[in-house]
């Protein structure tokens, strides 16, 4: 049988490449922005597996373009770029790279709720703007407290699952909702369990840990920002899109929520003349919830075994749609 044919969208570290390379002919995009559609068509017509990012598309036109194609493996465990039920309808199982960026993301989301509880980056931009010409002033730069607030997390998977067991060390009391509920987790972690808009209501943080769905499409938007506190700060880690950016924007201006922390927005990359980047109680990173070298290098390295997996026959370590192989 001849050497199979892989094509990974965007440069990985070699350690990860090194493990494709070992049973496939690779072509590596080479360039810092993904690959058009018309070249993602091109490659992957020409090949039986390919390493996706969560900017290529792959829909049923790429699927038509690539009639080789036996497996898809996607660096995230995010998989709203493709879809699914279409490549399971072809039997190509789809990898992806649940759990090991977990931690990372939660170590973020913690990084942003803190920073926006404190305003760190907000007294930064002040400072070194040369704000700071008095040594202390006793009602300068009050935030929010963290320990002993109330954290609600929407979406109790594996990242909610890490936020809240970090919640635990600030002895926040937590309160989650889920698709479904845990009793398991509300054990170990000391969760309530509440409706959606109880979560919203009581929280003083809010944490968004769901998948991007049609069901999550905006899933906060303006009515869901008039249920939470005026004190609120809304985290979001999980998908620009599950956020409504212009009722945020207005919700932010209005002071009905006092602050928000995104790493993900809508679109991506976020314009610099977007309104929501005028406010400072907006804090911002550029999604790099996993971007944590050893977590960056394990997921690679599970995508590249997936694909690997994929390309020989045998099932992928983390595959989205089993019953696509049968
Ligand atoms: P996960 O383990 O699948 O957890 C997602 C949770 O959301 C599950 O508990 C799921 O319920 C719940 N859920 C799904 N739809 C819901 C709905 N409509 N309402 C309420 N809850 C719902 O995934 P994860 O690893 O925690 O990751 C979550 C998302 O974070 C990913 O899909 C990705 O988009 C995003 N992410 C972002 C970054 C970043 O860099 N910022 C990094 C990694 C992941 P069930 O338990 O019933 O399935």
């Amino acid at each position: 049988m001849s050497t199979p044919r892989a094509f990974v969208t965007r440069t990985l570290l070699p350690e990860a490449l090194d493990v494709i390379r070992e049973v496939a002919d690779v072509t590596v995009w080479p360039e810092e922005t993904p690959p058009s559609v018309e070249d993602l068509r091109r490659h992957a017509g020409d090949s039986e597996g390919i390493l996706t990012t969560i900017m290529d598309r792959v829909d049923g036109d790429l699927l038509d373009a690539a009639p080789r194609l036996r497996a898809i493996s996607q660096l995230a465990v995010g998989l709203d770029n493709v879809d699914v039920a279409e490549a399971t309808r072809r039997g190509i199982p789809v990898g992806y790279t649940p759990g090991v960026l977990a931690k990372s993301t939660a170590d973020l989301a913690m990084a942003l709720l803190l920073g926006a509880a404190r305003r760190t980056s907000e007294s930064e931009r002040w400072l070194r703007g040369g704000g700071w010409q008095i040594q202390f002033h006793p009602t300068h730069w009050l935030g929010q407290d963290v320990h002993e607030a109330c954290l609600g997390i929407v979406g109790l998977g594996q990242i909610g699952r890490e936020i809240a067991k970090r919640a635990g060390g600030f002895d926040m009391d937590i309160v989650y909702h889920s698709r479904t509920r845990y009793p398991d987790a509300e054990a170990v972690y000391g969760l309530r369990y509440a409706e959606f808009n109880d979560v919203l209501a009581q929280a003083d943080f809010v944490v968004l840990s769901v998948p991007l769905t049609p069901q999550t499409h905006h899933l906060i938007s303006g009515p869901q920002l008039a249920m939470m506190k005026p004190s609120a700060i809304l985290i979001n880690v999980s998908r620009g899109p599950v956020v409504d950016p212009a009722a945020l924007y207005e919700a932010l201006r209005d002071g009905q929520i006092a602050r928000a922390a995104l790493d993900v927005t809508s679109p991506e990359p976020i314009a610099l003349d977007d309104p929501l980047l005028t406010l400072d109680s907006l804090v911002i990173t550029p999604h790099i919830g996993s971007a944590a070298l050893p977590t960056r290098l394990n997921t690679m390295k599970l995508a590249a075994r997936n694909l690997v997996a994929g390309l020989k026959g045998e099932p992928m370590e983390a595959c989205a749609n089993v019953e696509a192989v049968g």
